[in-house]
Parts: structure tokens; sequence; C-alpha cells
């Protein structure tokens, strides 16, 4: 028995990194996982069957989060399927890194439109469903450099502050609905995402962190657990970093 026993979830990018352990870590307490991926191959059918393996629920769907149809598609498929859905996390996220003035329009586009325009797609989509139920938690992926900023990461640190002030917003509007919509702000974590980074980057970041140590997937995936779990029944609006003190 969990804490989530029974509720269904979705998860962007649960393929791999950090929505991966989002995945297993949403399961491991009973919840029913839909795992969304623009790829699906081994690594999602390893979430999958991780999953399936413990007598639990999980379907990979491919969507692209940039293109609003399939966000609404992916919904449609899940209300169908289970009648409901109690948990959103936007999680799917992407890096062209550059300096502004280096920087091309195409970076710049791809990187909004996948983590503020993919955020807003997918809780447009499932807040109506939410609504409706009177009841649901939303959780955000954002990052430290949503706050702090980041040189070389203009486009990156925009979409992710943009994160934050959807989630600040949406919480507002959804409060009264019984609707919870929280931020998680992680700061640097051991995925495929920061293993582009250069051995230069990696000193510069460590050497920012009071911690002194990268973080995990597993790190982040507990605190999303806390979020929305009834533990935090009365948290709405918040940024949560768990970032080693990168932020503070
Ligand atoms: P990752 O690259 O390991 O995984 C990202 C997943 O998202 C992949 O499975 C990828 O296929 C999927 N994805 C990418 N674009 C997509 C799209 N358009 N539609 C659907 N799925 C898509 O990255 P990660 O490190 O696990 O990052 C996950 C989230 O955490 C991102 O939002 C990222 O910005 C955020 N984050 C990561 C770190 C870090 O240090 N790794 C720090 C702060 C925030």
């Amino acid at each position: 028995m969990g804490i989530l026993d029974n509720k269904v979830a979705c998860v962007t990018g649960g393929a791999r990194g950090i929505g991966k352990a989002i995945s297993l870590a949403l399961a491991s307490e009973g919840a029913h996982i839909v795992l969304v991926d623009v790829r699906l191959g081994t690594e999602a059918d390893e979430v999958v069957n991780i999953i399936r393996s413990k007598g639990l629920r999980a379907t990979a769907l491919q969507a692209d989060v940039r293109d609003f149809n399939a966000a609404q598609g992916v919904i449609d498929t899940i209300v169908k399927e289970h009648q409901r859905l109690d948990i959103l996390v936007n999680n799917a996220g992407i890096t062209r890194d550059n300096l502004l003035v280096r920087m091309s329009e195409e970076e710049w586009d791809a990187v909004i439109d996948t983590n503020l325009k993919g955020t807003f797609n997918f809780c447009k989509a499932a807040s109506r469903q939410m609504v409706g139920q009177r009841r649901g938690t939303i959780i955000n992926i954002a990052s430290v450099v949503g706050l702090i900023g980041n040189a070389g990461q203009v486009n990156y640190a925009a979409s992710k502050a943009g994160v934050i002030g959807l989630t600040k917003t949406l919480a507002k509007e959804l409060a009264s609905r019984n609707i919870q919509v929280n931020a998680v702000a992680p700061g640097y974590v051991e995925t495929e995402m920061t293993k582009k980074l250069s051995a230069q980057q990696r000193e510069a970041l460590m050497n920012l962190i009071p911690m002194k140590r990268t973080a995990q997937p597993e790190e982040v995936a507990s605190v999303v657990v806390f979020l929305v779990s009834p533990a935090a029944s009365y948290i709405t609006g918040q940024v949560l970093c768990v970032d080693g003190g990168i932020a503070m």
C-alpha cells in the first residue's frame, strides 16, 4: 500500500533522467503512470517494464510537448482509459546553450517551445479535466537557473523563469478548485542533459554548490512525491529548490 494508491499520474519526458526517476518513485507509492515522451523506445519500455514488474500499471504514449493537439490527445486518452487524471508532472525539457551574441533564433525557439510552451500545453489540457474533477495536482520542473540566471543559457533561464511565473499564476487561478500547482527547481542533477557539459563548465558549477556534490535524479523525484502527497495538501504556488544550496 502506498500514499498514491490508484492515483493516475502523467509524467512528460518520463523515458529517462529525472522523468524516469519521478515515474518510478510515483509508481512505487501506488500511482498508475502514463509516461509521455517524444521518443519511445528501449528507455521508455524499460521504465514501463520496471513498473509493471511490481504489479503496477504503466503505459507509454508518444507525444511532442510542443504540440498542443498532441497534449490534448494524451489527456483525452488518459481520461478515456482511467476516467480521471490526478497528477501531472511537466518534466520534459531541453537545453541549447550559447552566449546570447552567438545564439540562433532556432536555439531560442526550440528551448522556449519545449520548456515553456510544452508546460503551458499540458497544463491547459490537464487543468480542464482537473477543474471538472474538482481535484488535482500539477508539478512543473523548473530550474535554479530560472531563479539566478546562468551565462550561456539565456533561452533556458528565460524558459524556466517563465515556468515559475506560469506556476504561480496557475496556482492562483486553480486554488479555489482544489488544484495545487507547484514547481520544483533542481540544481545540478546527473543525467544525459548534464553529461553534455564541458569539464570547465562542471568545475564552475561545482564551485557554486554549497553541498559540494551533484544530485541524483532520485533526490528530485522524492520531492515531487512529497509535493503530490497528502503531506503537502496546503502547499500551492511554491518553488521548491532541490539544489544543494545553490540558490539560497
Ligand atoms: P534528459 O535529457 O535526461 O531527459 C529529458 C526527457 O524529455 C527525454 O526523455 C526527452 O526525450 C524528453 N523530451 C525532450 N523534448 C521533448 C518533447 N518535445 N516532447 C516530449 N518529450 C521530450 O533531461 P533531465 O536532466 O532528466 O531533465 C528533466 C527536466 O529537469 C528538464 O525540464 C530539465 O530542464 C530539468 N532540469 C534538469 C537539471 C539537470 O541538472 N539535469 C537541472 C535543473 C532542471
